[in-house]
């Protein structure tokens, strides 16, 4: 056993497992390749939130059937949201599989190695924090979700909220920022409830104010945030703290009430509405992005056209907007048929698209000739990318190694989706 390849598909949760399991796959001494046809061990980490991701894991796990008899010996093993608690039926269905685990469940892979490799896995993994993070990196910080959102398939595979304590997020962002990290999102389903579950029940605002003084540490984010648990505390942290991105992700879901009612999300479009205002008196210029589901069971046109409303009338800096798929086991799934035909959602699904454009095109339109400050986080076809704190993506292109920098760009042409400058002082080409 020498070399692993980890396939990731899903949210930045899932990519964060995948960083943890290949750090204690390093600390046993395998190293990552790029193809899984190089690996001795391959594991697929999974999705199901939506069909399409699903859809995607299962054609995946098919191509690797080759490539496990190919090999003799060869570990394949799958994880994340696909695993739940029973595998009975997934060992059926994929008997060239090895081994299940839960999201986080590291211990079923490891103890197959250990067994393999005749070592106590336990006494060589140590701390999960990637060994060589990218200038930006994701910290899971609450694991879980208490909420059973009527279509949400996460709670039964991630389960009940678990938060970790402070202390040790202090410290596994200091050892990150030791290693040249200089972003950190804070990860979470409700990223928001974070501490909810732990002794003296700290808040999100309690560990922003733990982890701002770090030396070293440009920025902070944190996501996804569900509008129950964002609190005036919250939003001072925000307003208050310089490290913390003035940029906050608050999915809706919808904009009619009843709707909202079926999914079970707890508030109202007039809770959320004063929400955001809130949120903008308190921090001017915030940045905002959310969430969407088109196509609810039982979501008519004009209901739908709730949802657009709130997209006009908010003006987010980002929607991600999907179409509703069954997930078998929630309590959408068991009581609420799928009756928005396909055509209807990706109807609506275009529309919110176009919308969506037009108001970022107007919107980006007014940083043309302006400086913003962006962290440069890699190389894309031959120019330096990055993000301003308010998360809009910047390109630019500079003869001198900017990785990691705080630049200050000039903004030179701009778009709907990204942003095009050139550092701040130098002329724009002709
Ligand atoms: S808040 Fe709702 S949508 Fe978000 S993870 Fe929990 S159950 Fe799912």
């Amino acid at each position: 056993m020498n070399t692993y390849h980890i396939w990731t598909i899903g949210c930045q949760m899932n990519v964060a497992d995948s960083q943890r399991l290949a750090t204690a796959l390093e600390h046993l001494g395998l190293q990552a390749v790029d193809k899984p046809r190089d690996a001795d061990v391959v594991v697929l980490n999974s999705c199901v939130v939506r069909q399409s991701a699903e859809d995607k894991v299962v054609g995946t796990l098919g191509l690797m059937k080759p490539l496990k008899q190919a090999r003799e010996g060869r570990v394949l093993a799958l994880m994340g949201c696909m695993v739940g608690h029973k595998t009975d039926d997934l060992r059926a269905r994929f008997p060239h599989v090895d081994t299940f685990m839960r999201p986080q469940q590291y211990g079923p892979l490891l103890d197959l190695l250990g067994e393999r490799m005749g070592l106590d896995w336990e006494g060589c993994v140590g701390n999960l924090a990637p060994e060589r993070p990218s200038v930006t990196s994701y910290v899971p910080v609450i694991h879980g979700c208490d909420l059973m959102c009527t279509f949400c398939i996460i709670p039964y595979r991630r389960g009940r909220q678990v938060s970790r304590p402070v202390d040790e997020v202090v410290r596994e962002v200091e050892l990150l920022v030791q290693r040249g990290v200089r972003e950190v999102t804070l990860l979470g389903q409700t990223v928001d409830a974070y501490g909810q579950d732990l002794p003296d029940a700290p808040d999100l605002a309690d560990l922003l104010y733990a982890l701002a003084p770090i030396d070293g540490l440009a920025r902070l984010r944190f996501l996804t945030s569900h509008p129950m648990f964002m609190s005036a505390r919250i939003i001072e942290a925000v307003a208050s703290l310089d490290k913390v991105c003035d940029h906050v992700n608050i999915p809706i879901q919808a904009g009619d009430d009843e709707v909202l009612a079926r999914m079970r999300r707890r508030y109202t479009r007039k809770e959320y509405l004063d929400l955001i205002h809130g949120i903008r008196a308190a921090i001017p210029g915030v940045s905002l992005s959310t969430d969407v589901i088109v196509g609810f069971p039982g979501e008519t046109r004009e209901q739908y056209a709730r949802t657009v409303d709130v997209v006009r009338e908010v003006e987010f800096d980002k929607v991600h907007a999907a179409a509703y798929s069954t997930r078998p086991g929630t309590i959408a799934a068991r009581r609420m048929p799928d009756d928005v035909s396909a055509e209807e959602k990706s109807y609506r699904l275009k529309e919110l698209d176009r919308l969506q454009a037009e108001i970022l095109a107007r919107k980006n339109a007014g940083l043309l000739g302006r400086p913003v400050e962006v962290l440069v986080d890699g190389r894309n076809k031959g120019r330096w990318q990055g993000r301003t704190k308010s998360d809009k993506l910047v390109f630019f292109e500079d003869e001198r190694d900017r990785l990691g920098d705080l630049a200050m760009v000039e903004i030179t042409k701009t778009g709907p989706w990204s942003l095009q400058g050139v550092p701040a002082g130098v002329a724009a080409p002709v």
